[in-house]
């Protein structure tokens, strides 16, 4: 009895560590598929290649509701593409400065519609970083939003409205956060944010 319990048990354990891998295969592959994709977006217009970019990250970024991110720059040949894709958290991603662009832009996802969260403008954070380095900066939200982070003007801006050029999460609930303005400020996002 208790050999047989035990058994069980070896079973399940095997099962549940078969799962898992089988889980860590599908993210393999779909990060290779996301990381071909984004390779492949390069051209000459940097809204053009960010918002193919994007396109690509949103999907593996609902699937996996993490955030995703690179940076747009130019290369020797002086055509704009992405730097490695990399992988964040469910809230932040940290791209890595690539040696071999000259560097124009960063771009990131907002990872899954997630109720409690507000996801659908960059934050402050966003603006600030970007600044930071003296560049500007593209946004996708889980409900299509697609921004531009302008760190000349200090402002964001809606390039696409919901679904209107980057995917949507199918789970995205429209309105859930009020109004969507189509631009704001820093002061804007600032006064947004201490309202949350
Ligand atoms: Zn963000």
């Amino acid at each position: 009895m208790r050999k047989s319990v035990l058994s069980v048990c070896t079973l399940a354990l095997l099962a549940g560590g078969l799962w898992t891998i089988a889980v860590a295969l599908e993210g393999a592959e779909e990060m290779a598929t996301l990381r071909a994709d984004v390779e492949a977006a390069q051209g000459h217009d940097e809204v053009d290649v960010a918002r193919a970019v994007l396109s690509a990250a949103q999907i593996t970024s609902f699937s996996q509701n993490l955030e995703f991110c690179g940076y747009l720059g130019f290369d020797g040949a002086g055509t704009l593409r992405s730097s490695q894709v990399v992988r964040g958290m469910v809230d932040e991603c940290s791209p890595l400065w690539p040696d071999d662009l000259e560097v124009v832009a960063s771009w990131h996802t907002h990872a899954a519609y997630d109720t409690g969260a507000w996801s659908e403008v960059p934050t402050v954070i966003d603006i600030e970083a970007d600044e930071d380095e003296g560049i500007d900066g593209y946004v996708a939200t889980p409900g299509g939003r697609f921004w531009f982070v302008d760190t000349e003007t200090m402002e964001v801006v809606q390039l696409c409205d919901r679904g209107a050029c980057v995917p949507v999460d199918a789970a995205y609930v429209a309105g859930s956060e009020g109004d969507v303005w189509q631009s704001y400020t820093y002061q804007e996002l600032l006064d947004r944010e201490a309202a949350q």
